[in-house]
C-alpha cells in the first residue's frame, strides 16, 4: 500500500473501532467505559485521559460517522463526509516516539478527547486513502454472515474476507463441501 506505516496503523485502528459497531455485523462493542479502555489499550492510543460516559458517546457517534465514509458509495460522498468531520476537529501534527513505535505523526491537538484523537489521526489516514484513489481498498466481509469491514492491503486488491482464519477458511471449506456435493 502506498501509505507511511503510521497511516497503515491508524487504518487499523478506524477497522478495529467500526468492526465494534452493530452496523459490523456483531452485538455493540462499546457497551461501557471499561470497553472503551479495553480499545485503547488494544491500539495503543496515547495521550488519552481519564474516560467517561461522554467519551463513550462521542467515540461512538464518530464510528457512525466513519463507517458513512468507509462505505460511502461514492468518491464524492466519501469526500464530503470527511471533509466534514475533519472540518470541525483540530488538528496539530507532530513527531512522536513512544511505546516502542518507531517516529511517526500524531495529529490530534494536545489535551484532545479520545474521539476528537481518533477523529483527527484516522480523519487524516482515510484522507490519505481518498487522495491516493485507494478507496476500493476498503471493503466489507464477503461472507454473507459476517459484515466486518477490513483494509485490503494486498498488492493484487483480491482480498474478500475480513479474515482468512476465519471467515475465508469457512467459506472454503463450504465451497468444498458444496462441490463435493454436486
Ligand atoms: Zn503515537
Ligand atoms: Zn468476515
Amino acid at each position: 500500500m502506498p501509505f507511511s506505516h503510521d497511516m497503515v496503523y491508524s487504518l487499523a485502528t478506524a477497522v478495529d473501532l467500526l468492526n465494534t459497531s452493530p452496523a459490523a455485523g456483531g452485538d455493540e462493542g462499546l457497551t461501557s467505559v471499561e470497553d472503551l479502555r479495553t480499545f485503547v489499550g488494544r491500539r495503543v492510543i496515547s495521550d488519552v485521559e481519564n474516560l467517561d460516559d461522554r467519551d463513550l458517546v462521542e467515540v461512538r457517534e464518530l464510528r457512525d460517522e466513519f463507517y458513512e465514509v468507509f462505505t460511502a458509495p461514492d468518491r464524492e460522498t466519501a469526500v464530503s463526509l470527511l471533509n466534514t468531520l475533519l472540518g470541525r476537529t483540530r488538528i496539530t501534527p507532530s513527531l512522536a516516539e513512544h511505546d516502542g513505535f518507531s517516529l511517526h505523526i500524531h495529529y490530534f491537538a494536545p489535551g484532545a478527547s479520545l474521539a476528537e484523537h481518533l477523529a483527527a489521526d484516522c480523519g487524516v489516514a482515510l484522507a490519505h486513502v481518498l487522495v491516493e484513489d485507494e478507496r476500493d481498498r476498503l471493503r466489507t466481509c464477503a461472507a454473507p454472515d459476517c459484515a466486518h469491514v477490513f483494509v485490503d492491503e494486498s498488492r493484487n486488491r483480491s482480498r474478500v474476507y475480513c479474515d482468512s482464519r476465519t471467515c475465508g477458511n469457512r467459506m472454503h471449506v463450504a465451497a468444498y463441501r458444496a462441490r463435493r456435493r454436486a
